[in-house]
Order: C-alpha cells, then sequence, then structure tokens
C-alpha cells in the first residue's frame, strides 16, 4: 500500500494504474474509520483493480463553532485498517496542500444543497462539492465510492457528477449499523453512555416510520408524526428535522405511493447526528386496501 501526502503524488499514483488498464476506484474518507467506511473499502475492492482511498478533514465543510478541531484523528490506525483491506493508495493531505494559499474557487452544490443539512449547515454541500471536485481530479477513478448513511450528500454529489461531467460512477452503499442499531459514525466515539441511549431514538423513529407505512399508513405527515413522537422528550436530543422525501429531488412528500425516504436530524449533547432510510410501500399495498376495506 503506498502512502501520500502530495497531490502530485497521488495523481502520478493513479496515472500509472490506469495507463496498466486497471480499473480505479475512490473512497473519499475524513477517516477515523470504522465498518461503514471499510463497507465501501470492501466494495470497491471487490469491484475494482486499482483502489485509493482519501483520507482528510475538509475544513471547508465545517461552518464557524462547528466540530472540525474535535473531528476524531487517527491516521496511523487508518492506514492499518486500510493495509488489511488490500488499499493501493491512501492520499492523506494536509489542509495546506489540499487548498492552496488564497484559493478561492468553490463549486457551487445547486438547488439540492440548498434544504435539510444545507439549511441547517450553511456553506456545508459547497465544502463537499469542492473537495470532491478536487479528489475526482486528483484521481480520475472510474468509480468513486459514496455511502448512503450521509443521503442528501450522496445525491448532491451524484448531480455534481452528473452536472459538471467529471466522469467517474458513483457508486452507493447501504448504511452499516452498530448492533443496536445506531447508524456508524466517526462522531460516536463522542457521545457518552446517556447521550448514546438518546441518539437510539433516532433509529427507533426511522423504524417507526416503516413500521407505520408497512401497516398502510401512506400519509407523509403521518409517518412524521409517528417519527416526532419517537423522538420527543429524549433527554440530551434536539430534532432538527425528521421527513419523508422524494429520494432524488428531496423534496418533501404529500403521500407515500412510490419509493421515498426518511431523514433524520438532531443534535445529541453537542454532537450532529444523522440517519435515514428507505421508504418503499408494499407493492400491494393500496390493492389490498381496496380489497379488505
Ligand atoms: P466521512 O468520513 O464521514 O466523510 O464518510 C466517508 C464516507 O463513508 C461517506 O461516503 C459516508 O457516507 C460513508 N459512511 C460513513 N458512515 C457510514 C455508515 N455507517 N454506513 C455506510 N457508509 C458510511
Amino acid at each position: 500500500m503506498e502512502r501520500v501526502a502530495s497531490k502530485a503524488e497521488a495523481r502520478r499514483a493513479a496515472a500509472d494504474a490506469r495507463t496498466e488498464g486497471k480499473t480505479v476506484a475512490l473512497v473519499p474518507t475524513m477517516g477515523a474509520l470504522h465498518e461503514g467506511h471499510l463497507s465501501l473499502v470492501r466494495a470497491a475492492c471487490n469491484r475494482a483493480d486499482y483502489v485509493a482511498v482519501s483520507v482528510f478533514v475538509n475544513p471547508t465543510q465545517f461552518g464557524p463553532g462547528e466540530d472540525y478541531d474535535s473531528y476524531p484523528r487517527d491516521l496511523e490506525a487508518d492506514l492499518r485498517l486500510l493495509a488489511a483491506e488490500g488499499v493501493d493508495l491512501v492520499f492523506a493531505p494536509s489542509a495546506g496542500v489540499m487548498y492552496e494559499p488564497g484559493a478561492s474557487v468553490t463549486v457551487d452544490p445547486g438547488a439540492l444543497a440548498e434544504c435539510w443539512e444545507g439549511e441547517i449547515r450553511p456553506g456545508h454541500f459547497a465544502g463537499v462539492t469542492t473537495v470532491v471536485t478536487k479528489l475526482l481530479s486528483i484521481v480520475r477513478p472510474d468509480l468513486a465510492y459514496f455511502g448512503e448513511k450521509d443521503y442528501q450528500q450522496l445525491q448532491v454529489v451524484r448531480r455534481l457528477v452528473r452536472d459538471l461531467d467529471l466522469g467517474a460512477t458513483v457508486v452507493a452503499c447501504p448504511i452499516v449499523r452498530d448492533r443496536d442499531g445506531l447508524a456508524l459514525s466517526s462522531r460516536n466515539v463522542r457521545l457518552t453512555a446517556d447521550e448514546r441511549a438518546s441518539a437510539l431514538a433516532i433509529p427507533a423513529a426511522l423504524e417507526a416510520a416503516a413500521v407505520a407505512l408497512a401497516s398502510r399508513e401512506r400519509e407523509a405527515r403521518a409517518l412524521e408524526r409517528a417519527m416526532f413522537e419517537r423522538l420527543a422528550g429524549e433527554e440530551h436530543l434536539s430534532l432538527d428535522y425528521a421527513v419523508v422525501v422524494d429520494p432524488d429531488t428531496l423534496e418533501p412528500l404529500d403521500t407515500v405511493d412510490g419509493p421515498a425516504r426518511a431523514l433524520v436530524a438532531a443534535r445529541v449533547g453537542d454532537i450532529h447526528l444523522i440517519d435515514n432510510c428507505a421508504l418503499v410501500p408494499h407493492p400491494g399495498h393500496s390493492d389490498r386496501r381496496s380489497t379488505n376495506e
């Protein structure tokens, strides 16, 4: 496994792999790796001949007062995990290397970035689209892996790659959860035991929406109410949003007639957590309703 810190070295290593006719995959991460990240890495290793992983806590996607300074970092542990997975290249630049002094051009993340996380974290998605564009320009992968855990980010990146013809195929990977249901996140290590217990209301709320849908509730507001009820009064937890949206446009739905996504964001202690799940109405949903009622 090659470890590089400069853009030139990363560009050269990936270009060499392409010259050898290899399929190149990129897995962008902010490090403090867990099984969620490793699931992306494994998917990439299964499909591509050459796998590059970037480890970079991107300052431009953190707002003032957010947790850039306290974000967990452990590059040596990350390198051990990535070597064990058979990764070919780790690109771990410093912020000063990634952003030249005086860098001022950014990538506008477009309309999908205006709602939900974009509203709570102004500038966040511009930081994401800028760094993802830079990483894709440096590595020029055939495949770029992203987790459904950050569902809005995934959709913003899909649009970015499509609208700017960045040339990579975006591959989405399912959310990996802890045994208790909490979606794995690098930030989870900062939760106290009590906060973690409260955070479990988030996956429980998503489950409540899925259960309500399975029992034929198709009104989005009622599904959202099922989530609010599960989250309300939870100690340490302050809800940002719990919504049922179109999985592509992220616009709120009235009725779940086809694929939908439930999105939840909350602050637990001072830690921002997000989670989501697919809401898929049963195929015979409306037929059964009309036959049985
Ligand atoms: P991050 O290091 O948080 O920027 O995440 C890097 C990539 O890993 C992103 O594409 C995330 O969506 C993905 N990821 C993070 N946590 C999970 C998880 N629990 N399950 C699946 N993918 C994840």
